[in-house]
């Protein structure tokens, strides 16, 4: 079992730990900071002493890094490794965006059932049921008041209960996640919203980081 050291610390960049497994390219260590594909949000990438680590995700409920090549280090040995922190930081921005960005979605349209989402360092999609096409002014109304929000500066916290579930809060907005996120709305800066229509009676919200 792979101690997940984000599960602790969602800003750790580097860390030592002892390689356990290793088949072909995929790599299992006893703790680490990459975060596996979960919950929507995409795995990290980064190095393993200097092999690049391109994905990082569950097979069989295993933490696999999967390496670009074979690795030179042998199950026993202790690898340093290092997260992609751009990358992963971006992550961690729209991931907590994509909460703000949906409490003021159900506030200005009503609720609508989550089908489906997934965030990477590019964008948020969020799919959502609903039969109409999203009105645009409406949408930008969700745009502007999430990013006043997020202007404002509210801390994020994060509690566990006694069944592990985790539960991420901000503001006024609450929800079950177990992804990593930033400390506080002010670090995100600001963000715009696309709608797209992934196929009938869905709308997609993407939310991409404004630079
Ligand atoms: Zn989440």
């Amino acid at each position: 079992m792979t101690v997940r050291l984000y599960d602790e610390d969602h800003y750790l960049r580097e860390f030592d730990a002892k390689v356990t497994a290793v088949n072909g390219n995929h790599v299992e260590l006893d703790k680490t900071a990459f975060y596996a594909e979960s919950g929507g949000q995409s795995g990290d990438t980064g190095t393993l002493i200097d092999e690049n680590v391109v994905y990082t995700k569950y097979i069989d409920e295993r933490h696999v890094h999967v390496m670009e090549n074979e690795p030179s280090f042998k199950v026993g040995e202790t690898v340093h490794g290092v997260i992609d922190w751009d990358r992963r930081y971006r992550i961690m921005k729209l991931h907590s965006a994509s909460h703000m960005m949906e409490y003021f979605l159900w506030k200005h349209f009503g609720y609508m059932k989550r089908t489906g989402s997934n965030v990477d360092d590019k964008k948020d999609r969020a799919d959502y049921l609903h039969e109409e096409r999203l009105d645009p002014a409406m949408l930008k109304k969700v745009e502007t008041d999430t990013n006043n929000f997020l202007v404002e500066g509210y801390p994020v916290s994060i509690t566990v209960d006694s069944e592990g579930i985790r539960t991420w809060r901000c503001g006024p907005v609450e929800m079950h996640c177990a992804g990593t996120h930033v400390k506080n709305s002010d670090e995100i800066g600001l963000i715009q919203l696309k709608r797209k229509n992934p196929g009938r009676g869905e709308e997609r919200v993407e939310t991409s980081l404004k630079e």
